[in-house]
């Protein structure tokens, strides 16, 4: 079945993709699925607003002189009773049911078995799909979850409906015929579930420096008051700003806002700002913005990257000076976040790396857009991590948005909506709305498919904030944690000391269950700026993971001291990412022994009775896996990488993403050939981290595979038990 579904899923997509009407797509849509679900009739019928009614809008196998004719009010037969009622109708001979009512002019009476299923998105219900066929039998059970399966697709098409007949989503070109002003829709990859509105925060291109008048409107004097208030008021955020992050993410340590306040103290800087404002009369903005002109032509003659990348944080700190300023001279007493926008924004930018967006206020952020980038980017874990809605590979972005625009971003149908018209906005706020109301209770028992075996599911973390969504979503312990963003959320390398804390919480907080520590994974789409020194021509392919780290041995051994030692807390199962080749795990294996022996003669506690693995995303580990599994515990597969190894396509680039495809089939026989190799060993075992152990379509060859240990974000758990109970 799910093998069907796929095609027509896709079948669909090509539709979607190539054909702008919006009758056209709903017509080709009801011939495919006829065609492929083999029945003579399929049509959708779609609820008007305006005349309240539910229209029939497409049909393969009823009259065509029907559709647009056909009008049904909620609840009058069995089409408006099953949208009025949400409900599922599986009827053999119809006729003779006491709801039937009779349409001439469709031509349905010559069929004796019906289906309708009510397109529902979040708890909206838009329309209703129906299919008939001759045969005298209830449809079977299989088509009637295949419909369900197909319905949330249909439901989103046609919730765009309004939309979609007056806007192309075809190349991410803004339609102008028929458009409200302004208005545009763009199309994305959703890397996250949700609904959210907010402010345009364009990343890169802020303009924040433009547009201050040049001279002040007071005298020197008072401008310079004004100039020590906004001083005394940015430091007051730089703190709060501190403390905020602190709680949402505890792996961060007071470095970033520290330098922050380092700059609103330092002598020569302000005094700059200070010459500007006696010496020219100039008002405070205009000093502030051209003294950050200045610094900025001096930081970028820097030689060192490192001290080059500070420019933002003087950027950042200087714009909240302005802020403060701003609120200050207009009188305002409230704080204003980070930027002069609102505190619902939505992040814009071409492309963010996971340091970029940690820096953010978070609080404020509610959904996150790029030009460049796809699901397994680290930006679009991070945001699964921080549950920020994400839409990545959004083509031509920068050159639609502008800052506080209006956005709406539907991850449910994969589209951005710029300054949306008021019928479309109406639309969502009710969405919205309607989704928060809803209440989900999650099933925390263990999962075992229908046929009994037992599947385990763990969860991907990367912030230790997030351990409170393995019991909330009943993960079993953790089954990767990215030690990856403690590192990008400083600028310096952690101390040993720093980084048992972590570790500790992380441990202690999987609850008895088995806690996965990778180790620093750094390089490739992962850089860190202090320690991904030198650029590569093609970092995926050079000096990242364990190549780094066995280079570095001052970066390794303490980041290993500190999980063994934190390993005493629970259990503990470590993991190195990026192994190539034999020689890398001998060299690891003996790296581990003098650490032991280490932590023995200086009388330190560490664990003794952990598990060693390596990640399964070099193709190289999975043609020698019978040698290394000699050397590990266990194996973790690490699917993002391991495509984009396998199939030369990179992970993040939208360009390729067709290549770059979970289900070919060369890459399930991948899988399966790596489960094979398992099967009977009772000592050793596989697991899966990649982000396609959380996809309800992958799972399933997971498990046909073999591979019955997954690992995925803790959000995705319920939906993925889901399917294997079934
Ligand atoms: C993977 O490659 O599948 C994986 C889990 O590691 P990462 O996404 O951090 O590279
Ligand atoms: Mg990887």
């Amino acid at each position: 079945m799910i093998n069907k579904l796929l095609a027509i899923l896709r079948e669909i997509s090509e539709i979607l993709t190539h054909t702008n009407d919006y009758n056209v797509v709903l017509g080709d849509i009801v011939k495919i699925l006829s065609k492929d679900l083999e029945v003579e009739v399929c049509s959708v019928y779609v609820y008007d607003k305006q005349s309240k009614e539910l229209v029939l809008k497409a049909s393969d196998g009823l009259n065509e002189e029907s559709v647009n004719v056909v009008k049904i009010t909620p609840g009058e037969g069995l089409t408006g009773r099953s949208f009025k009622k949400r409900e599922i109708l599986n009827i053999s001979m119809p006729k003779k049911h006491p709801h039937y009512i009779y349409f001439k002019s469709t031509g349905e009476e010559k069929y004796n078995s019906y289906l309708a299923m009510p397109l529902t998105v979040s708890s909206k219900c838009v329309g209703v799909l129906v299919i008939q066929s001759k045969s005298t039998n209830r449809f079977p059970h299989e088509v009637v979850d295949m419909v369900k399966s197909l319905s949330t697709q249909l439901a989103n098409l046609i919730l765009n409906a309004n939309i979609l007949d007056e806007l192309s989503v075809g190349d991410n070109q803004p339609i102008a015929d028929g458009l409200q002003e302004g208005q545009i829709m763009l199309r994305g990859i959703a890397v996250n579930p949700g609904t959210v509105r907010g402010r345009a925060c364009v990343f890169a291109t802020k303009k924040f420096f433009e547009g201050s008048v040049r001279g002040a409107t007071v005298p020197p004097d008072e401008e310079l008051a004004f100039l020590e208030a906004s001083i005394k008021l940015t430091k007051e955020k730089t703190a709060k700003l501190e403390e905020h992050a602190l709680s949402m993410i505890s792996e961060i340590d007071a470095s970033i806002f520290y330098v922050h306040l380092l700059f609103l103290d330092d002598i020569t800087l302000i005094n700059r700002i200070r010459d500007e404002i006696t010496g020219n009369h100039f008002s405070l903005e205009y000093s502030v913005t051209l003294v950050f002109k200045e610094y900025q032509k001096k930081f970028l003659k820097l030689e060192d990257q490192v001290f080059r990348d500070k420019i933002m944080d003087l950027k950042d700190v200087l714009l909240r000076l302005l802020e403060s300023a701003r609120q200050i001279k207009e009188g305002r007493t409230e704080q204003a976040g980070l930027t002069p926008t609102d505190d619902k924004m939505v992040l814009i930018a071409e492309e963010l790396l996971p340091s970029d967006l940690m820096r953010m206020p978070l609080d404020n952020i509610v959904g996150v857009v790029c030009e460049r980038g796809g699901v397994t980017a680290h930006v679009a874990i991070l945001s699964k991590a921080l549950g920020i809605p994400a839409l990545l590979g959004v083509k031509k972005l920068l050159e639609q948005v502008k800052d506080s625009d209006d956005i709406i971003i539907d991850c449910h149908s994969e589209l951005l909506y710029i300054n949306p018209s008021n019928e479309v906005s109406q639309q969502f706020e009710e969405i919205m709305s309607d989704s928060e109301d809803l209440d989900f209770v999650v099933d925390k028992r263990p999962v075992t498919t229908a046929d009994g075996h037992r599947i385990k599911l763990r969860g991907n973390i990367a912030l230790i904030s997030e351990t409170s969504l393995l019991a909330q979503y009943g993960a079993e312990g953790v089954g990767l944690y990215r030690t990856e963003f403690l590192y990008m959320v400083r600028d310096y390398l952690p101390s040993e000391e720093d980084q048992y804390r972590v570790f500790s919480r992380i441990i202690k907080e999987a609850q008895g269950e088995e806690a996965t520590i990778r180790v620093l994974d750094a390089g490739a789409d992962k850089p860190i700026p202090y320690i991904n020194t030198t650029s590569e021509d093609n970092p995926a392919l050079g000096n990242r993971g364990i190549r780094l780290l066995l280079k570095r041995q001052d970066i390794l051994r303490p980041h290993l001291r500190a999980i063994l030692r934190a390993g005493v807390f629970g259990k503990l199962k470590l993991l190195f990412p990026m192994v190539t080749n034999i020689d890398e795990m001998l060299r690891i294996r003996q790296i581990i022994t003098e650490i032991e022996n280490e932590l023995k003669a200086e009388n330190i506690d560490y664990a003794t009775d952990y598990k060693v693995g390596i990640m399964l995303e070099v193709p190289s580990t999975v043609f020698g896996l019978n040698k290394f599994i000699d050397e590990v515990d266990y194996m973790s597969i690490g699917s993002n990488d391991l495509l984009q190894y396998t199939f030369a396509a990179d992970r993040g680039n939208e360009e390729v993403a067709d290549i770059y495809n979970a289900l070919d089939p060369i890459f399930l026989h991948i899988l399966e050939t790596i489960g094979a190799n398992f099967r009977g060993i009772e000592d050793k075992h596989v697991t899966i981290c990649g982000e396609m152990a959380g996809s309800i379509y992958c799972a399933p060859f997971l498990i046909g595979a073999g591979i019955y240990d997954l690992s995925m974000a803790p959000r995705m758990i319920p939906k993925i038990k889901n399917v294997i109970s079934k």
